[in-house]
């Protein structure tokens, strides 16, 4: 205000002075003629500052304003303030959104924006990878064209369903549990969040099949059991004593079974939970097979030739208590699939610059390769009634993957059906003692 003042101040000064030099010089005419023209260069002067002010306008934003004196320079000023502070608000705003985006990237789910018209405005990283999208293509297709199922078009057309996710299995990701979740929110857009849940529901499945196939596993020898300690009862009187005793022996042999895959079952469940086997704890490689050895002795009983061979490191670090049950039931299971007669080589040696590598080689039935990918399933066997009739309760190879794992060594398994199987378990560096 105080800028417009003076500068109304100094034209008129300015209009006064040549309207009085033009009187002294010229009389009348002279002061009218002067008067006039200061007015003149007075619009003359708004006029230019008006254009300067028009092309500053037109330059590109962060242009500095046109430097000017008196009214001019305040309003010059006030716009390059007002500039600037847009200017300050535009880059945190910007900041803000890349802020949210990185966010929203950084979310274990699927997140997607889409606008009044389902076109797809923006994806993060998981919402492409789960729906089999591109952001880089697909942004501004309508997502309805890129997802045809009818169950997802009915969901995001049925206001009342949003509340609950979608179970989506589409064409676009083939093989992939998928859950949907859709949020209006403002203008019209919806959000929509995106849930691979296909391991979740897999470990759904494996936890029921593990319920059936325990509860079905304990339910045949319990049946066994009891059928033969009632009818022990029912004939304790007028049943010779040898027979009752065959009665009794075959129920102790059906509870030896149901206890061997409770304690199985007890190894794997502290398999999982157990802190992991120390870095530090020496075992003897030595002392480790010659009680493997010892114990197939006695499980073969004479029907084998049996061979050990140590040339390898001389022990391994970690739990000796799960590596000798590892190692006991490879060379376990090499007894019992081997018929009589047959040959079983259990060795230690080591392996590329540092590790060790267990093996037992045997020339037992064989395993199909079909099979080979799930034998450590648990509960998988290859034939079910031998596996039984051989004593095994189908979590053996389980329990030998977990302690591998547990001491970062795998388990390979080299087969042909007719001549025999090695298994081995590889040992890095770091787990083993030179
Ligand atoms: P099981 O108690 O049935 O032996 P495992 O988990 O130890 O369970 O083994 C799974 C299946 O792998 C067995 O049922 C058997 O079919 C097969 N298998 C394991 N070791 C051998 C082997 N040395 N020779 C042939 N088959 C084997």
């Amino acid at each position: 205000m105080n800028a417009i003042f003076s500068e109304l101040l100094t034209a008129i000064a300015l209009a006064a002075l040549a309207a009085l030099v033009g009187w002294f010089a010229a009389g009348e005419h002279g002061a009218s003629l002067l008067l006039l023209g200061a007015i003149g260069f007075f619009f003359l002067r708004q006029l230019w500052m008006v254009l300067r002010l028009i092309r500053w306008a037109g330059c590109p934003l962060g242009t500095p304003t046109p430097s000017a004196s008196g009214a001019w320079g305040a309003a010059f000023e006030a716009l390059h303030r007002r500039a600037r502070l847009a200017s300050a608000e535009r880059e945190h705003a910007t900041e803000e959104l890349a802020r949210f985006r990185r966010a929203a990237e950084a979310l274990p789910d699927g997140v997607m924006i889409l606008d009044g018209r389902r076109s797809i405005e923006w994806m993060n990283l998981h919402a492409e990878v789960c729906l089999g999208l591109k952001a880089s293509v697909d942004t501004g297709s309508c997502i309805t064209h890129l997802l045809r199922e009818p169950e997802f078009r009915d969901y995001l057309d049925n206001p009342d369903h949003r509340g609950v996710p979608l179970e989506l299995h589409t064409q676009r990701n083939p093989g992939r549990n998928l859950q949907i979740q859709a949020a209006p929110f403002a203008a019209g857009r919806t959000l929509l969040l995106v849930r691979d849940v296909t391991q979740l529901q897999k470990l759904a499945t494996m936890r029921r099949d593990f319920v059936a196939n325990v509860s079905h596993e304990l339910k045949t020898p319990l049946t066994v059991t009891l059928g033969f300690v009632e009818t022990a009862l029912d004939a304790l009187h007028d049943t010779p004593s040898q027979e009752l005793a065959q009665y009794l022996q075959t129920a102790a042999e059906q509870a030896r079974r149901m206890q061997q895959l409770i304690d199985d079952l007890l190894t794997l469940s502290a398999l999982e939970t157990d802190s992991p086997p120390p870095l530090d704890d020496p075992i003897e490689a030595a002392a480790l097979l010659a009680d493997v050895f010892q114990e197939i002795q006695v499980l073969s009983a004479g029907r084998h030739r049996l061979t050990l061979e140590n040339q390898g490191p001389r022990g391994l670090l970690g739990s000796a208590r799960e590596l000798r049950s590892a190692f006991a039931n490879l060379a376990g299971n090499a007894v019992r699939y081997t018929p009589e007669g047959g040959e079983i080589a259990l060795r230690w040696s080591a392996e590329g610059e540092a590790g060790g590598r267990f093996s037992v080689r045997d020339s037992g039935i064989g395993i199909a390769r079909e099979h080979l990918p799930r034998l450590t399933e648990r509960f998988y066997r290859v034939d079910r009634g031998r596996s039984r009739e051989a004593g095994g309760t189908g979590l053996g190879l389980a329990i030998v993957k977990h302690v591998l794992e547990r001491h970062q060594a795998v388990l390979q398994i080299d087969s042909e059906p007719g001549r025999g199987s090695t298994f081995s378990a590889v040992f890095p560096p770091h787990r083993v003692q030179s």
